[in-house]
């Protein structure tokens, strides 16, 4: 019986002993398995830390290219409006569009405010791509920027005119403004290339000055023979904030939804983002069946409702 007894004490201390046992070791690994969840936490952590330090540095460059940009006297005159430029984007285009009737998918990109020194940086890209694109230049003081001109024609895209001050609050003063700073430009252009260009756009799309006086400038400009161009597709990089991302995909998104894309886009001094993104978009869009052509006087133009 003793002997019994004894089998049994035995018996229970090495169960209570491997329970234990058993007991530290769920233990031991349940705690090893914390420590590598919160490892995987802390690397997660490290490389959303080192995303956001990116993003800082971005958002630092372009904030630092905005203030060298409102602190150069050459742009400064548009009253602080410089980076205002061309952001609307009140989509409300129309659709009359004398269209591709053959079904082609053709984008027509545009790049406002230059000539600068991007210019020559896009005019490659295009080549590249054997696309053709619509610059309405601005005026520029800069004396290196004026043969990107001729080079811009030379290379088969579409010189247009778009503004020789760029200043909102002076050119949409009145018809009679607009139109003097219009002929500044006409003749800044002629004195470089020998081309009057008839196509023109608007400083901010033809909504951007009072009804009846862009009426009125439309009115004059239309007798002339010349013949303004709004946009259905921004890239959004008007607004500094915009990412090279942002762009890239606010134009391959958005050119879908058009029979005749027209895009507004940038070549101005600072528009880095605009320059990176372009080799993307032409391949993209190139890889999706697109052609890029550029806007002429015979097409039916893109124009906002007004
Ligand atoms: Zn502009």
């Amino acid at each position: 019986m003793k002997k019994n007894i004894g089998i049994i004490v035995i018996i229970a201390l090495l169960l209570t002993s491997f329970s234990a046992s058993a007991y530290f070791y769920v233990q031991a690994h349940e705690a090893k398995r914390q420590v590598e969840s919160l490892s995987g936490e802390r690397e997660e952590l490290q490389s959303q830390k080192a995303e956001l330090a990116e993003e800082i540095g971005t958002l630092t460059q372009q904030l630092e290219e905005a203030n060298n940009k409102s602190s150069n006297p050459q742009t400064t005159k548009t009253n602080g409006t410089a980076d205002k430029k061309d952001t609307n984007t009140q989509g409300t285009a129309n659709s009359n569009t004398t269209g591709t009737t053959s079904g082609e998918k053709v984008v027509y990109l545009t790049f406002d405010d230059g000539p600068s020194n991007l210019t020559p940086e896009v005019l490659d890209l295009l080549d590249q791509y054997h696309a053709k694109a619509t610059f309405f230049v601005v005026h520029s003081n800069d004396d290196s920027y004026k043969t990107y001109l001729s080079e811009i024609v030379k290379r088969g895209h579409t010189l247009a005119l778009h503004s020789y001050s760029h200043d909102y609050g002076k050119i949409y003063a009145s018809a009679d403004a607009f139109l003097k700073d219009f002929t500044q430009l006409d003749d800044w252009v002629a004195e470089e290339t020998g081309l009057h260009p008839k196509l023109y756009r608007f400083p901010g799309g033809s909504t951007k000055g009072g009804k009846s006086m862009v009426n009125a400038i439309i009115g004059n400009m239309t007798a002339k023979g010349y013949q303004y161009y709004d946009w259905n597709v921004s890239s959004g990089d008007g607004n500094a904030k915009t990412t090279t991302l942002d762009i890239i995909a606010n134009v391959c998104d958005n050119v879908k939804s058009h029979s005749e894309p027209v895009v507004l886009m940038h070549d101005s001094a600072g528009k880095g983002n605009t320059l990176a993104a372009l080799p993307t978009i032409l391949r993209n869009l190139s890889a999706e069946g697109y052609t890029f052509s550029s806007l002429n006087e015979t097409m039916k133009p893109v124009q906002f409702n007004h």
